[in-house]
């Protein structure tokens, strides 16, 4: 008897075969560019379409689980890093500051709270940003607004601005040479935690920095003292960090979905995590649409506007399945609003019996503009409205699981205050960011130092 022809394998399916990750086209949608060649655009996204993911899908999955752990209190996101990145700015020195600065406060956070930290960078493909303003005027010369690296150039001249969708191909490949690099860092020795007094070197001597080094110091006595006893430190050489940005070109973040070939569903690989911004969380939008059919954890920012019954539709959509981990809740209230607003959001979700993860964005609902034209953030009103975050949640009894901030591991003069105080006239020659303006090495320090003491009471 002949043996049966073989079958040819059953073909892996592609996002072809899930027209509903295309729903979000037929829907409203804000915040997109307008690209100046249209051949351009095309081919940019048939490139993206092809290229390897950058995060995988195991990476993702794990993700998940960490942040199920914070949500029940477990463990605590301390997600960080600039406005918006630039291709400029993605050099080793630079990324090098930004995650020394992040396993520092991460460090501070862990030991002053003993909880682990889940570390999160915006990062490795922060590149788009939503603007107020579709322009900007400067002298009577009315342009495009910047809308992020990945859209045009900061530079204010009308080639600058234009809306070149080549960049979505040059974000892909500096969010690629980003994350190697993290990985190499992260795994490669440089987070070995015997290693924490060297993540301090190079950072000027400020007040935080002092008390860093006192803590730095007894971590390394006790680590000494396990290592006298036999431990084995293998595990401490490495740490886990992931990559996250505000999804908001669906385009881009489209062409790099794939299927995983284990479980057979979509992930977006162009980061483990991804939010959705104030502007862009319309229940009936595109975002809010695109992203509930991808299964990255998902943040979703909530400004002071947000009613509970937004929230709870948010789940609905979001997160159907109550799965733990999938969604963040990325509250930005105001400093001046934080007491009165979030305690109705907070109170709504958890009658309703869902368990979000609750992390506070002490950043976008304080921002002013200083005397002399720059905007910029009072380091008290960031410090405020995260003690009113905690205080919340003390007072109803839930979980106040992370922080999210904008900041940098450079010495710049962006938001106003802190232990060794910025004034306005630093702006002058230290202001550096092409969008939001960030904490300094320093602030995010005293940052790490305020919430471990917070933590800890929780
Ligand atoms: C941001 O995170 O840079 C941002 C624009 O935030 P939001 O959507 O909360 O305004
Ligand atoms: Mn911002």
């Amino acid at each position: 008897m002949s043996s049966p022809l073989p079958t040819s394998p059953s073909p892996v399916p592609t996002t072809a075969d899930y027209p509903e990750l295309d729903a979000w086209r037929g829907l409203p949608i804000s915040q997109q560019p307008q690209w100046r060649d249209e051949a351009v655009y095309q081919s940019s996204i048939s490139e993206l379409s092809t290229l390897p993911p950058l995060v995988f899908a195991g990476e993702v999955d794990v993700l998940r689980e960490r942040l199920a752990a914070a949500a029940q209190g477990k463990a605590f996101l301390l997600q960080g890093g600039d406005c918006a990145e630039t291709f400029e700015a993605a050099t080793a020195d630079r990324i090098s500051a930004r995650v020394r600065t992040i396993l520092q406060m991460a460090v501070v956070l862990t030991y002053g709270a003993s909880l682990p930290v889940i570390k999160m960078g915006r990062m490795a493909g922060q590149f788009a940003k939503p603007r107020s303003s579709n322009d900007e005027t400067r002298d009577g010369v009315t342009l495009p607004a910047y809308r992020g690296d990945m859209v045009n150039g900061f530079e204010f001249t009308d080639e600058s601005r234009g809306h070149d969708a080549s960049r979505l191909v040059k974000a892909y490949h500096t969010s690629a040479s980003t994350l190697n690099l993290i990985r190499a860092f992260t795994q490669g020795g440089f987070a070995d935690l015997r290693l924490v007094h060297h993540w301090n070197k190079g950072f000027m001597a400020n007040p935080a920095h002092s008390r860093y080094e006192s803590l730095a110091r007894e971590i390394d006595r006790a680590m000494k003292f396990m290592e006298a006893c036999g431990s084995d430190f293998e595990a401490l050489k490495r740490v886990e960090f992931f990559a996250s940005h505000e999804a908001l070109l669906l385009d881009y973040e489209r062409a790099l979905t794939r299927i995983d070939s284990r479980t057979g569903t979509p992930y977006d690989t162009s980061g483990h995590f991804l939010w959705i911004g104030e502007r862009t969380r319309d229940l009936e939008g595109a975002h809010v649409d695109f992203l509930s059919k991808v299964r990255n954890p998902i943040g979703v920012k909530l400004g002071p506007k947000t009613t509970g019954d937004d929230a709870l539709r948010l789940i609905e959509k979001l997160d159907p399945n109550r799965e733990p981990g999938r969604l963040t809740f990325i509250t930005r209230m105001g400093a001046g609003a934080i007491r009165e607003k979030l305690p109705q959001l907070v109170q709504k979700v958890t009658d309703s019996g869902a368990q979000v993860l609750w992390v506070c964005d002490p950043m976008h609902g304080n921002t002013v503009t200083s005397p002399n034209g720059y905007k910029t953030r009072n380091f008290d009103d960031v410090v405020d409205e995260v003690r009113g975050f905690f205080e919340v949640h003390n007072a109803l009894g839930t979980f106040p699981g992370g922080l999210h901030i904008e900041m940098t591991g450079d010495d710049v003069a962006e938001c106003l205050g802190g232990a060794d105080p910025i004034d306005q006239d630093a702006f002058v020659s230290r202001y550096e960011s092409v969008c939001d303006p960030r904490l300094n090495h320093m602030q995010s320090l005293e940052m790490a130092f305020l919430v471990a003491g917070a933590l800890s009471k929780s």
